[in-house]
């Protein structure tokens, strides 16, 4: 019994014993399973954590069973508060609203993707919903960054397509065949271009292969050519293989610069040209005859400079006004043009003077050809508005080297020599010899002095009697301006009334004389009451607007009756335009009007038909060879005649002696004026002379 109950026990021992092992070894499964599956959920865990982007789960109920570290981030909330949530109890961003696209992904059993964007906080969330069978995993990456930058670069890429498309410019690659791989830009629609046709199109229909074949050749190359009419400036480079270092082609930019080149060309043409006749201005001029200086001013070279100066232009643009002043000067810059050779070089520094250079003569002869055939196109007339217009031209020559060796010289010689020609009365032209330049300093020395002698009291009134031919009774006077220099004593009137002339001073020179005139006269006619007085006015006087009421405002202001004063003007005056109501209003107020040096100057007689003139000034060159010429003679018997047939009192001037006496007054001239009476005189002994004048003899 013992031993079975010592078996019993025994074997209850090892029973138990056996048991025991069993439950442990049951224990010991159960708890590494359950170890495993916690290392599982760590391991999981672990993963979830370890990846950059947010991850949460939810179950089938949509209660969050898990949220990494990134999720909590992006949730803004913590993995404490969320887990054990239901999902739709969660606040966005991110939770609730994601409900729908988790009920979207369970149903299809695809992965559900969509990307959130915040503006609000600047923000973007990809979204992956992947469903599993028991819990969905929502996967959040933060694209934040990614896609601001893609929207930069986007940006950034249609900034420059809007840039390629509006920029006057092509912007294009080609391969080492000279062939466009590439070309945009908003210049080609303008250049007649399509950007797609002309992919593989050799380069030539936008820019020469030569500047590309300096690409090739490692070179950049910035170059402008035309393109048709348009101007393009090209920028090209090489483009360069990174590894090899070949040059794999070029990259170029093509600017359409037509209208810089446009401005460009009316900038230059501002500075270069006359705006009025298109042709070279001084500037340019200077540059050109340099030019030609260098070219040809060798051992052997030989041009001419030809200074030209219109005559009587001043009258027109006086009289008739600018428009036609301009247009004359248009026809004559083209007619100037046409004389000369296409080589020839013609400019207009300025005012009514042009300058033609010859930069290829063969001899002086050539120029004299030239010369001429300017001054016969200048001189046919000119029609602008209907209305016919003289004139003239005066050229001056200078010859390289013979009369200068600078440009400069060339052209103040060529200046001088005109200056002669004009002088000589126009439609002439003189080469340079050097008496001309000590012309043009004596020239100067008057104009400056000139300047100042009405001033400072240097001119004076000097009075020459003029007589009845038969009686010798004084009837008149002429009224001769003089100019007293402080140092150069009396100067003659021809020498500085030519220059107060073209300086336009003869106009305060001409209304002054008047003035003493006037005065002088009423002073006289106090003890002669039919005294007169004959007062020269210049072209150029008598043109200037107002002149003529100025004449008749000085008369009534001193009390001369309008009858005792005549003005003088020379033939040259009546073929000025214009002149004719001048005369007429001077006329009707009671002026008379004499032609002073009759027939020296114009050869028709008609203008004494049409113009009011009631004396003529008979020249005293014909006086001088009546004595010795019996031609003089019957010409000046003539002219009387002729005056007479006309209505005209003729007044013979220069009569010297009794004899040219005589015969002016057998020839039928009732007045005459001379150094037989006297020379001119101050008012003084002009005064005296009256008193005395009772004792020169009677022509018999
Ligand atoms: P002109 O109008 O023909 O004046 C007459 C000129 O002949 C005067 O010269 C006078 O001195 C000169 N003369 C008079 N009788 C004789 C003579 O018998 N023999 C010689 N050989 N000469 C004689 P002048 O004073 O030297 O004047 C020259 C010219 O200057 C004038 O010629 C006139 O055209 C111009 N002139 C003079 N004064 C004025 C003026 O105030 N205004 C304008 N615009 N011209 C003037
Ligand atoms: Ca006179
Ligand atoms: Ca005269």
């Amino acid at each position: 019994m013992l031993i079975w109950l010592i078996v019993l026990s025994v074997s209850g021992l090892i029973c138990t014993a056996a048991l025991a092992y069993t439950c442990r070894r049951l224990h010991h499964a159960a708890a590494s399973a359950q170890w495993l599956a916690a290392d599982a959920v760590e391991r999981r865990f672990n993963v979830l954590e370890a990846v950059a982007d947010g991850i949460y789960i939810v179950d089938d109920a949509l209660t969050i069973t898990h949220v990494n570290e990134e999720a909590e981030r992006l949730l803004r909330s913590t993995s404490a508060t969320l887990v054990g949530k239901r999902l739709d109890e969660v606040c966005d961003p991110l939770g609730s609203e994601l409900v729908p696209d988790i009920a979207i992904a369970r149903r299809t059993g695809d992965v559900f993707e969509r990307t959130c964007v915040f503006p609000a906080a600047d923000r973007s969330v990809e979204v992956r919903i992947k469903p599993a069978a028991s819990e969905t995993l929502i996967h959040l990456r933060d694209v934040t960054a990614r896609t601001r930058a893609s929207t930069r670069l986007e940006e950034s890429e249609q900034r420059l397509q809007l840039v390629t498309q509006n920029v006057n410019a092509v912007l294009w690659t080609t391969g080492r065949d000279a062939r466009f791989s590439a070309v945009t830009g908003g210049a080609l629609a303008e250049l007649g271009l399509c950007g797609t046709d002309l992919l593989d199109e050799p380069c030539d229909r936008l820019l020469s292969r030569t500047f590309l074949d300096d690409a090739f050749a490692g070179k950049p190359v910035r170059v402008e050519a035309l393109l048709g009419e348009r101007w393009l400036r090209h920028h090209v480079e090489p483009i360069v293989d990174a590894h090899y270092g070949d040059v794999s082609g070029a990259v170029g930019v093509s600017i359409d610069i037509t209208e810089l080149k446009r401005a460009e060309q009316r900038a230059w043409e501002t500075a270069n040209r006359d705006r009025l006749t298109g042709l070279p201005n001084r500037l340019s001029l200077e540059e050109s005859l340099a030019n030609v200086l260098d070219d040809q001013g060798g051992e052997d070279g030989r041009f001419a400079v030809l200074f030209i100066d219109l005559d009587r232009f001043k009258a027109i643009n006086d009289t008739l006004g600018h428009d036609v002043g301009d247009e004359a000067l248009k026809i004559t810059a083209n007619r100037i043009a046409e004389a000369v050779r296409d080589d020839d070089i013609v400019g207009r520094p300025g005012g009514d003077e042009f300058i033609v250079v010859l930069p290829r003569i063969a001899g002086v002869a050539d120029v004299d050809v030239v010369a001429q055939r300017i001054i016969r196109m200048v001189r046919r007339p000119v029609t602008v508005g209907g209305r016919e217009l003289l004139l003239g031209a005066s050229i001056g020559v200078a010859l390289y080297p013979e009369h200068g060796r600078t440009t400069r010289a060339l052209v103040s010689h060529a200046d001088a020599a005109m200056y002669r020609a004009k002088r000589r009365g126009g439609n002439v032209h003189l080469h340079f010899d050097d008496s001309m330049e000590a012309e043009i300093t004596e020239r100067l020395t008057i104009e400056n002095g000139l300047r100042l002698a009405l001033e400072r009291g240097e001119l004076c009134v000097h009075y020459q009697p003029i007589v009845d031919a038969g009686s010798a009774r004084v009837l008149g006077c002429e009224a001769l301006v003089r100019w007293q220099h402080p140092t150069r004593g009396l100067i003659p009137p021809d020498v500085f009334l030519p220059v107060a002339e073209e300086t336009g001073l003869i106009v305060d020179i001409d209304r002054w004389v008047m003035e003493q005139a006037v005065q002088a006269t009423c002073a006289i006619r106090a003890l002669l009451p039919d005294f007169q007085v004959a007062v020269n006015v210049s072209p150029r006087a008598l043109c200037e607007a107002g002149f003529g009421e100025d004449v008749v405002a000085a008369a009534r202001r001193h009390g001369l009756p309008l009858d005792a004063l005549t003005v003088e003007i020379t033939e040259k005056v009546v073929v000025e335009p214009g002149v004719v109501p001048i005369l007429n209003r001077l006329v009707a107020a009671g002026v008379r009007i004499a032609i002073d040096d009759f027939g020296v100057g114009y050869s028709s007689l008609a203008y004494l038909v049409d113009l009011p003139i009631g004396v003529i000034k008979l020249d005293r060159s014909f006086l001088r060879d009546v004595a010795i010429d019996p031609r003089s003679r019957s010409l000046v018997r003539s002219i009387v005649a002729l005056a007479k047939g006309l209505d005209l009192e003729v007044v013979a001037e220069g009569v010297e002696t009794d004899e040219q006496l005589r015969f002016v007054h057998d020839a039928g001239c009732l007045t005459a004026q001379g150094f037989f009476f006297s020379k001119p005189l101050p008012l003084p002994e002009f005064a005296r002379f009256l008193n005395e004048s009772a004792l020169i003899p009677v022509a018999s």
